[in-house]
C-alpha cells in the first residue's frame, strides 16, 4: 500500500508543471499607470496587505493594462484563505465549490479574490509533513475524474505554484500596485511583447486537466490578436474530443465568454481554423450547416461584436435565440408543411431544439424562457392586427424580438416590409398607428411612414402587394 502510494507520488511529481523562476519589473516602466486603477481593486489589495497577507492584481487585468487595453474586470490573488479574506470586507461573499473564491462587492462592481492554488500534481508531490500537505494528500480539496479532468480545485499553495497552474503565460502576471511591481514566472512579459499565446507547462496535459482551455486558446488568440505558439497549437487537433467530457453548465459559461466579449466572429474563425467548431458546440455546428444559417449566425455575431465595441452590452438571450434560429426556423417550416398550425408548430420546434441543445450546453432556464419569447413574438409581429399590435409593442421582449426581425429581414428572409412597418408603428403617433393598422387590415402595405390623409388619396393596394400581413416567410 505504502509502496503504491510512493510510486504514485513519484510518478505524479514527474508530471507536475515546473515552477517558474520569479522575475520582477517595475509596472511604470512597462506602461502601467497606478493612478488609473479603480479604487475597488486598490482597496482590496491594500486591505489584504495591511492584514499581513500578500495580494496582487492578477491575470487578464494585468495583461490588458500592459497591452494598453481597458480591463473588463479586476481579479486579486492572495495567500489568505477565503475564510481569512471574507471578514476583511464589509460586503463579501464566499462563492463556489469546485473553485472556492470570495467576491468583494463595491456597488455593482465585483472584485474576485482567489487564494493562491497549487497545481494538482504539485499538491500530490509535496510531502513535507505539514498540515496543509496532509490535507492535500487526503484528497479532500482536490479531485480528478478518470480522464484527468479536474473536478475540484481548492488546494492552497504559494504564488509560484499559483502561477504554474494558470493557463497562458500572459495570463499569469501579477501586479502589486503598492510596490509598483510586476511579477512574472513564465516569461509572460516576453510573450506579451512577441504577441504570442503560450500554454504554461505541457500543453497536452493542461488540455486534459481542463478541456475548456481548448476554447480559451481560440478566444484569447482572437481577443488579443496573438499568434498561438506551435507547442500550444499542435496538440489541439488530437484533443478536441475531450470537450465532450465537459459538464454542460461549464461549457455554457465559456461559450458565453467566447461569444460575448466583443470578438465573437474572430473567435469563431479560430474555432474553425483549429477544427474545434465541429462537434464541439452543436449549436454552432448545426447553425452553420443550415442553408440560411450561416449568413444569419454570422450577422448576429457581427452585430454583437459591434454593440460591444460601441460600449453596449449584448444579451445572452438574444444571442442564443439567434444561434438556434436556423434549426428552429427549419423545423417550424417542416411542421407547418405537415399540417401543424403555425403557433403550435413554433412551440414544438422550440421545445425540440432547446431539449436537444441542453444535453450538451445547458442554457440557463431564465435565458431559455427569454429565447422562447423572442421566437414566440415572431408570428405575432407578422400579424399586425389592431387587437394585438399594441400588446406586442408593450411586451418586455419587444425590442429584442424586433431586432431579431430586422436581422431575419437583413439575411434574406422575406420580411423587409414587415420590419419597416414595425419601425413606423413604433415611431408613429396615434393617428399614424391607426393608419398603419388599417392598411395592414386591408392587406396592403404601402409606405408606412406616410400620413393617413395622403394615403387616402392613393389607395394602399396599389403600392405593394407582394406581401400580405401574415407573410412571415417561414
Ligand atoms: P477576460 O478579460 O476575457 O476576462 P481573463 O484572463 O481575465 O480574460 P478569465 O476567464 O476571467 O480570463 O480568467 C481569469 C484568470 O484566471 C486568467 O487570466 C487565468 O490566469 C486564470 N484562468 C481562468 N480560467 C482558467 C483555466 N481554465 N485554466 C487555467 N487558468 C485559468
Ligand atoms: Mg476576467
Amino acid at each position: 500500500m505504502i509502496r503504491k502510494l510512493i510510486t504514485r507520488l513519484f510518478s505524479s511529481s514527474k508530471r507536475a508543471p515546473a515552477l517558474g523562476k520569479r522575475m520582477e519589473a517595475s509596472g511604470r516602466s512597462l506602461g502601467i499607470d497606478p493612478a488609473r486603477l479603480p479604487d475597488s481593486a486598490l482597496t482590496v489589495v491594500r486591505n489584504l496587505q495591511q492584514a499581513g497577507f500578500e495580494a496582487y492584481i492578477v491575470g487578464g487585468a494585468v495583461r490588458d493594462l500592459l497591452l494598453g487595453l481597458k480591463p473588463k474586470d479586476f481579479d486579486v490573488a492572495t495567500n489568505a484563505t477565503p475564510e481569512q479574506v471574507k471578514p476583511l470586507f464589509r460586503r463579501a461573499l464566499l462563492i463556489g465549490r469546485r473553485f472556492r473564491i470570495v467576491h468583494v462587492l463595491f456597488g455593482r462592481e465585483v472584485i474576485e479574490v482567489s487564494t493562491f492554488r497549487a497545481s494538482p500534481d504539485a499538491a500530490a508531490a509535496t510531502v513535507d509533513g505539514d498540515e496543509r500537505s496532509r490535507d492535500k494528500l487526503a484528497g479532500r480539496q482536490h479531485a480528478v475524474d478518470p480522464s484527468g479532468r479536474v473536478l475540484r480545485d481548492n488546494v492552497w499553495g504559494s504564488q509560484d505554484e499559483d502561477a504554474a497552474r494558470r493557463d497562458f503565460t500572459v495570463n499569469a502576471l501579477y501586479y502589486d500596485p503598492t510596490r509598483d511591481m510586476v511579477v512574472d514566472y513564465h516569461h509572460g512579459l516576453r510573450d506579451l511583447k512577441a504577441r504570442t499565446l503560450r500554454m504554461i507547462g505541457e500543453p497536452a496535459q493542461r488540455y486534459r486537466e481542463d478541456p475548456v482551455r481548448l476554447l480559451r486558446v481560440a478566444r484569447f488568440a482572437a481577443k488579443l490578436g496573438f499568434d498561438i505558439a506551435p507547442g500550444t497549437l499542435h496538440p489541439i487537433a488530437s484533443q478536441c474530443e475531450l470537450l465532450r467530457n465537459v459538464p454542460a453548465a461549464r461549457l455554457f459559461d465559456e461559450t458565453i465568454k467566447l461569444l460575448q466579449t466583443g470578438h465573437a466572429l474572430a473567435s469563431l474563425d479560430n474555432l474553425r481554423r483549429l477544427r474545434l467548431h465541429s462537434g464541439l458546440l452543436p449549436l454552432l455546428d448545426l447553425a452553420l450547416s443550415q442553408p440560411r444559417g450561416e449568413a444569419f449566425v454570422l450577422a448576429a455575431l457581427g452585430d454583437t461584436d459591434a454593440r460591444i465595441a460601441s460600449g453596449k452590452t449584448a444579451s445572452p438571450s438574444f444571442l442564443f435565440a439567434c444561434l438556434l434560429w436556423p434549426q428552429v426556423g427549419q423545423r417550424w417550416e417542416e411542421l407547418q408543411a405537415e399540417g401543424v398550425p403555425q403557433i403550435a408548430a413554433l412551440d414544438q420546434a422550440a421545445d425540440e431544439v432547446l431539449a436537444a441543445q441542453s444535453e450538451r450546453l445547458a442554457i440557463q432556464r431564465r435565458i431559455a424562457s427569454d429565447v422562447r419569447e423572442i421566437w414566440g413574438l415572431q408570428p405575432r409581429l407578422a400579424r399586425r392586427s389592431a387587437r394585438y399590435a399594441q400588446g406586442v409593442l408593450e411586451h418586455p421582449r419587444f425590442r429584442a424580438a424586433f431586432d431579431f426581425l430586422l436581422l431575419r429581414a437583413r439575411t434574406g428572409e422575406a420580411l423587409a416590409e414587415l420590419a419597416e412597418w414595425w419601425q413606423a408603428f413604433q415611431d408613429g403617433d396615434e393617428e399614424q398607428r391607426s393608419a398603419l393598422l388599417e392598411q395592414a387590415a386591408r392587406g396592403g402595405t404601402g409606405d408606412a411612414t406616410r400620413k393617413r390623409r395622403r394615403r387616402r388619396r392613393k389607395p394602399a393596394a396599389a403600392d405593394d402587394s407582394a406581401q400580405g400581413p401574415a407573410t412571415d416567410g417561414d
